[in-house]
């Protein structure tokens, strides 16, 4: 089956927008660290199946190890299904992903969200990053341009709709995203159809 993954930290409201696009009842909050298999949900509009992915970061009561495990189980599957994953969704929460990015930065670490972005392109998978949580952001288009910095995407933002996506997924705004995983969509079924000539 054709999928589209998304991976986050916990807490940037990837539930929210599971919930969002699939209007299936996904549990938002509830207990950290307990939704460590992928959930399969199907996106009513599109031909293909939805995956989330556990949410890695910080989470209260649950240890290093368990999360570097957690960690470990998303970059396997990812790596397994890569052949059937048409497009790679990040989520990231635009309101602290700066300042997390850059607090984990160092001469011997990458940041979890710099780290995935990357990996999920090197697998050749097309990703998009939902940055969520817009409603919080002042500075929007600087916000989005230093994303893009963080992430090695020359700025401005705005040439890469097909990348970045600001999204507010608890108010239901979700456009640019579901635009910007079309194209995408699309892309592939095109290729698709360009190996038969
Ligand atoms: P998850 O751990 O990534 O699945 O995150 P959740 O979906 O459980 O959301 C975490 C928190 O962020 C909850 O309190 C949500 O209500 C909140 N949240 C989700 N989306 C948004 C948003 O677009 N804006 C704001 N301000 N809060 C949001």
């Amino acid at each position: 089956d054709a999928e589209v993954v998304l991976v986050g930290r916990s807490n940037v409201g990837k539930s929210t927008l599971m919930r969002e696009l699939t209007g299936h009842a996904v549990a938002t909050g509830g207990k950290p660290g307990v939704t460590r298999q992928p959930n399969h949900y199907d996106w009513a509009a599109e031909d293909f199946v939805l995956t989330d992915l556990p949410g890695f970061g910080f989470m209260s009561g649950v240890e290093e190890e368990r999360r570097e495990q957690i960690k470990t189980d998303v970059v396997r599957y990812v790596e397994e299904y890569a052949e059937h994953i048409l497009v790679g969704v990040l989520v990231v929460d635009g309101k602290s992903v700066i300042d997390i990015i850059d607090r984990h930065s160092g001469p011997d670490s990458i940041p979890y969200d710099v780290e995935m972005f990357h990996f999920l392109r090197d697998l050749g998978i097309p990703t998009v990053v939902a940055v969520n949580k817009m409603d919080k952001v002042d500075d929007r288009d600087e916000r989005l341009d230093d994303l893009c910095d963080r992430l090695g995407l020359h700025p401005p933002w705005k040439q890469w709709q097909d990348t970045i996506a600001p999204i507010c997924a608890k108010r239901g705004s979700i456009d640019p995203l579901t635009e910007a995983v079309r194209t995408h969509l699309h892309e592939a079924a095109r290729d698709d159809l360009f190996k038969f000539f």
